[in-house]
This record gives structure tokens, sequence and C-alpha cells, in this order.
């Protein structure tokens, strides 16, 4: 399988647990190299774009206040079939139907604030990425 790139989220509800290193250790455990990282506080324009599927979607408003509740921290996630990967470590977006052991089904504390977000595939992957990451502060 190819190495790729995949983009990540630790979401407003882990940093205020402060368990991102919890959750790190997840994602470096399953194979996953941390290739850029950095600790924001999203504006409402940023989640707003970052989101801007959902845009009509009934839960955009109330997703987009929790995005900006707290910090994030973004990450380019690098490893073999790391899009998948990153998915499967993750589980389900609904905690309740995560899998044991994921991501969600351990962490997350509800179908909205669930821990964290990867990339759903490799558009969407570069996208993200570029949203946020310049290649100069990508090191592989
Ligand atoms: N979300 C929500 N209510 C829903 C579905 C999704 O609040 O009914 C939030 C949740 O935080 C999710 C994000 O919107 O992670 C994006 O939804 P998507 O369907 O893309 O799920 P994901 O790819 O994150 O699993």
């Amino acid at each position: 399988m190819a190495i790729e790139r995949t983009f990540s989220i630790i979401k407003p509800d882990a940093t205020r647990r402060n368990i991102t290193g919890k959750i790190l250790d997840r994602l470096e455990s399953a194979g996953l190299r941390v290739v850029a990282q950095k600790r924001l506080q999203l504006s409402k324009a940023e989640a707003e774009g970052f989101y801007a599927v959902h845009r009509d979607k009934p839960f955009f408003d109330d997703l987009v206040s929790f995005m900006i509740s707290g910090p994030v921290v973004v990450q380019v996630l690098e490893g073999e079939g790391a899009i998948a990967k990153n998915r499967e470590v993750m589980g389900a977006t609904n905690p309740a139907n995560a899998a044991a052991g994921t991501i969600r089904a351990d962490f997350a504390e509800s179908i909205e604030a669930n821990s964290v977000h990867g990339s759903d595939g490799p558009d969407t992957a570069a996208q993200e990425i570029s949203y946020f990451f310049a290649q100069t502060e990508i090191a592989g």
C-alpha cells in the first residue's frame, strides 16, 4: 500500500480534558507519523469554511460553535494507507456505534464532541492539509 498523508484534528472536547497525548499515542501506535502539528484557536470563519460541506445540515451551527469553544490541535499524519488507517483508529462518528478500542469509543463525549476529525479520502485530505498548513510547515 502507498504512503499517504491525511489531515487530523484533535477537537476542543479533547484539548479541554487534556487528553491530546492519549489520542496522539493511539495514532502513533497505529503506525501513523505526525509530520506537522500545531495548536490553534479556530475563528468562526475558519470553522465554517472547514465544514462548508455540512453548511445545510441541521447540526452545522452547533458544530461550528463546538469547534470554536476551545483550542484544537491540527495535524498531518503520514503512513501506509494513512487515510483509511486513521478512520479505522478514530471509529464511527457516533461513539455509540464506534468499535471497541477506537478513539471515539474510548474518549468521545457525544456525536458532536467526538474528539477527532480525519479526512475521508485523498481529495479531502489534500484540500484539508492545504487549508491549515503551508508546505514549509510539513517535515516528513
Ligand atoms: N456531527 C454532528 N451531528 C451529526 C453528525 C455529525 O454534530 O449528526 C459532527 C461531528 O462532530 C462529526 C462532524 O460533524 O465529526 C462531521 O460529520 P461527518 O459526517 O463528516 O463525520 P466524520 O467524518 O467526522 O466521522
